[in-house]
Formats: C-alpha cells, sequence, structure tokens
C-alpha cells in the first residue's frame, strides 16, 4: 500500500468526530503510392476502404453503447416494477440507487429506511448528510460514486434483510455491479459486508482489511454503516481508519481522489 494520503478538511474531521479509431497501417499507405510513382496520399480505393472501416468501427461503438443504455433501462424498469418479495407491499417507492454509471467506487448499504422509501433515494437524511461527510474526507463527493443497498425496498420497521428477500433482490445489484465495473466497494455495515463477502463474521473484525467481493474478486473494505454511527459515534474514528485503507486502495488502483 501507498503511504500516500489525502488529508480531509477540518470541517470533515469535525463532521466526523475526528470506440478508438483503428488506423490503418501507414507503411502500406506508403507502399502504395510509390509503387505507383506518385504521392503517398491513398488512392480513392484506399480511402473508400478507411472511411468503410471507421464507419463500421463507430457502428459497433454506437451498438455496444446502445446496449448498454437499454441494459440500464431494462433494470431501472425491472426493479420498478419487481414484486418477487413481500417487500414490494408495503413500500412507498423502490430506491433503485444514484451516482456515476461508471463510477470506480461503489458504496452499498443495506436496505432503504423511511427517508429513503419516501424519496426514492438511498441515504438521505441524516445519515445521508454523515455519508457526504465521509465521501468528502476521502476527496470524492456522490456525484463521482455510485450508491445502493442490497435490498431496494425497505423492509417495515427497518428490520434487517431477511436471507430470503437478499437472495431474491441480489441479481439486480449484481448487474448494477456488473455494468457500472466498479474498481472497489466500499460496504456499509454487517448486512452489506455480509451478504458482499458471503460470510457472517462481525463487521467488527471484518472492518480494517480489504476482502474480495465472493465470485467477482472486486476489493471491498467493510466499514460501519452511517445510521450505526449516528448512535454510536465512538465508531467514528475506526470508519475514519477504513476511510484512510480505502484512500491508499484507490490510489493504488490508480484512482484518483481529488
Ligand atoms: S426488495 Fe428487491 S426483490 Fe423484493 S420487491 Fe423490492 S426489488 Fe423486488
Amino acid at each position: 500500500m501507498s503511504n500516500g494520503r489525502t488529508t480531509p478538511s477540518d470541517a470533515h474531521l469535525k463532521e466526523l468526530g475526528l470506440g478508438q479509431w483503428r488506423h490503418r497501417d501507414s507503411n502500406e499507405m506508403e507502399e502504395s503510392g510509390n509503387e505507383a510513382g506518385e504521392t503517398n496520399a491513398p488512392t480513392a480505393g484506399v480511402a473508400g476502404n478507411v472511411e468503410e472501416e471507421k464507419i463500421s468501427t463507430t457502428t459497433l461503438t454506437l451498438n455496444a453503447e446502445g446496449r448498454y443504455l437499454r441494459q440500464w433501462r431494462i433494470v431501472r424498469k425491472e426493479v420498478s416494477e419487481c414484486v418477487l418479495c413481500e417487500l414490494h407491499r408495503t413500500r412507498k417507492n423502490t430506491v433503485f440507487g444514484v451516482g456515476a454509471e461508471d463510477a470506480d467506487l461503489m458504496l452499498i448499504g443495506e436496505a432503504p429506511g423511511a427517508d429513503e422509501d419516501a424519496q426514492g433515494e438511498p441515504f438521505v437524511g441524516r445519515a445521508g448528510k454523515l455519508l457526504d461527510s465521509m465521501l468528502a474526507a476521502i476527496g470524492m463527493s456522490r456525484e463521482r460514486v455510485f450508491i445502493a443497498n442490497i435490498l431496494k425496498c425497505r423492509p417495515p420497521n427497518n428490520e434487517n434483510p431477511t436471507p430470503n428477500e437478499a437472495e431474491k433482490c441480489r441479481p439486480y445489484l449484481n448487474r448494477q455491479i456488473e455494468l457500472i465495473q466498479p474498481k472497489a466497494i466500499l460496504a456499509l455495515g454487517a448486512v452489506a459486508a455480509h451478504n458482499l463477502l458471503d460470510v457472517e463474521t462481525p463487521i467488527g473484525r471484518l472492518r480494517g482489511a480489504v476482502h474480495e467481493m465472493s465470485g467477482s474478486g472486486i476489493p471491498v473494505i467493510p466499514t460501519y454503516h452511517p445510521a450505526y454511527l449516528l448512535r454510536r459515534p465512538q465508531g467514528k474514528a475506526q470508519a475514519f481508519e477504513d476511510l484512510m485503507l480505502l484512500c491508499d486502495l484507490l490510489e493504488d488502483l490508480g484512482v484518483s481522489t481529488t
């Protein structure tokens, strides 16, 4: 790990409690012109081939982009209409997730709470503000990451997701991860860490280290959930250590945090 650190501002510390073009071979072009005893300019036929290649490459790129955007539309629609588990009966809104669809860093929590259910967005309210401060402490912002949850619908009384609910909802999160292809994941809280790492080790023993997401190998750093930190501010110092670890990991992965 690198020793380079992003320096958080005093305010954040206080808040925390502490289609590439494929070029034609130039030699080939030169030979063509020299053999004809003329200039090195391509003949009309060669120019036509180059144009055709460009059009074909552009078409492939556009098709790939179109498929990518369509996949996002499909998964958004499926989530908004999902009735796979009983939570659809009590939700006000599904909470799909927000942020950059090409983010290097994903933040994954457990499930929407009352505010999130009402607004259809993850991490709003006091926990959301604390999360914003945590991101700012490592030079990040909501716009640069993608934030999602293990569940897309609120469990009544903010209960922990049941294994059945988590299993039913998991394919949506997996598809988001496949589309985003993040370089690293910050798992917020025990539920997220247990589901991503497929372990039941207490969060206090998982945090402070880099793990790998089961099945994908994406580096995962577990830390405390912001809602937990609001209830137990003593944990903020450890959460801050986890953020510094994340900072080092991102730097090693070539991700700028400034
Ligand atoms: S929690 Fe997930 S699986 Fe259950 S209804 Fe909502 S979107 Fe569907």
